[in-house]
């Protein structure tokens, strides 16, 4: 009897030595591994059925056995500006979202590597309802091909971020899968200097990334020079001080050669100060890096707001006077909430939608 799809192992959570390895096991050539994974990573298919060099007898097995795509998009929302939000039900009913940015030249997709988020940063909505669980790297993969199957034909995407819910360093080895998925010959091939991958500054997945030699770019999310600042920001107490997360991206430049970027969610009043600028240069003076600046976005139940733009410049300025490379950075897709740190407002509106219709129909 064929199993359910949602208790099926996905064949996107193995690389091509695994579906090598499979197939040997099924007795079945070892090049098919490459053929499988040809539709899937350069043609986009993810039906067993429509993969038609491969022998029929050998899709109905796979059918029965293996799922390729195992989640589905419940609804899309789309910004003025071209941008695009996936509201993504995973097979256990769990939701996520993904964001695809358009861009001439260079379309940009920005992935959830977890289920909500342990970090809970004060600006952030994914972080409101702490972390549900890890996202496999399966799971990671089919955000690219929910946003794929969305596209027109000749649209392609160019830079992957991994910037959406969730810490990707403690989800490490999954996140890994996925990046070498999205990197490798036999995967998306998306050139690792497309690649992004953010965190708050967990140390030793730094460490471990520099390590892989993959290369990717890494983005430190800081909000803060010092750490009295930052912990107003960042609160979980497992992330390290901010001279060790400084140390560990140096450490990362020169195992790498890749070029670090410090995000910093410009907050009025909390670490938006010419004082603070001017700490935040001394800190990463003398280090080949880059401070994108975010303005930060509005988000349900917080009083929190953006500094006035006159201070924002003035911020900039102070950075750029102590020759830290710098930019204000545009929010895309503000009116759908799918700007920086606002992710998961839509997963939260729909668990608030449920749990009030759920009170409803108990009281009823
Ligand atoms: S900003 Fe990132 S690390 Fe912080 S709560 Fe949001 S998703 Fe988690």
């Amino acid at each position: 009897m064929s199993q359910q799809k949602d208790e099926m192992k996905s064949i996107l959570d193995l690389n091509l030595l695994e579906v090598e390895q499979l197939f040997a096991e099924m007795s079945e050539l070892k090049y098919r591994a490459g053929q499988v994974l040809s539709w899937v990573y350069k043609r986009h298919v993810v039906e067993w059925a429509d993969m038609s060099n491969l022998p029929l007898r050998l899709r109905e097995k796979l059918l029965s056995e293996w799922a390729i795509v195992t989640s589905r998009i419940e609804k899309v929302r789309s910004s003025e500006d071209g941008t695009m939000k996936l509201l993504i039900q995973l097979s256990d009913g769990q939701e996520i979202e993904s964001v695809f940015i358009p861009e001439k030249g260079r379309n940009t997709v920005c992935l959830s590597t977890q289920v909500g988020c342990p970090i809970r940063c004060s600006f952030c909505a994914s972080g409101k309802g702490g972390l549900r669980r890890n996202l496999t790297s399966g799971e990671i993969v089919e955000e690219i091909l929910h946003i794929i199957s969305l596209l027109p034909g000749e649209a392609a995407i160019r830079n992957v971020v991994l910037m959406g819910m969730g810490e990707p360093m403690l989800n490490y080895d999954n996140v890994l899968g996925a990046l070498r998925a999205v990197n490798a010959e036999w995967g998306f091939h998306i050139g690792a200097r497309r690649i992004t991958v953010s965190t708050v500054g967990v140390i030793r997945g730094i460490e471990r990334l520099a390590k892989e030699n993959l290369q990717v770019n890494l983005a430190i999310s800081l909000h803060g020079p010092d750490d009295r600042t930052r912990s107003k920001i960042v609160p979980a107490r497992r992330i390290a001080p901010v001279k060790s997360i400084v140390e560990a991206a140096r450490n990362y430049f020169a195992e790498t050669r890749r070029r670090v970027s410090f995000e910093y969610v410009l907050i009025d009043g909390v670490n938006s100060s010419l004082r603070q600028a001017r700490d935040l240069g001394q800190l990463l003076k003398g280090f080949p890096c880059f401070v994108n600046l975010i303005p930060f976005n509005a988000i349900e139940g917080t009083a929190l707001k953006p500094p006035h733009h006159r201070h924002i410049r003035a911020f900039l300025h102070e950075l750029e006077l102590l020759g830290i490379p710098a930019a204000v950075r545009a929010s895309r897709g503000n009116d759908i909430a799918a700007a920086c740190g606002q992710l998961a407002g839509e997963v939260d509106a729909r668990r608030k939608e449920h749990r009030h219709s759920r009170v409803g129909s108990e009281a009823g």
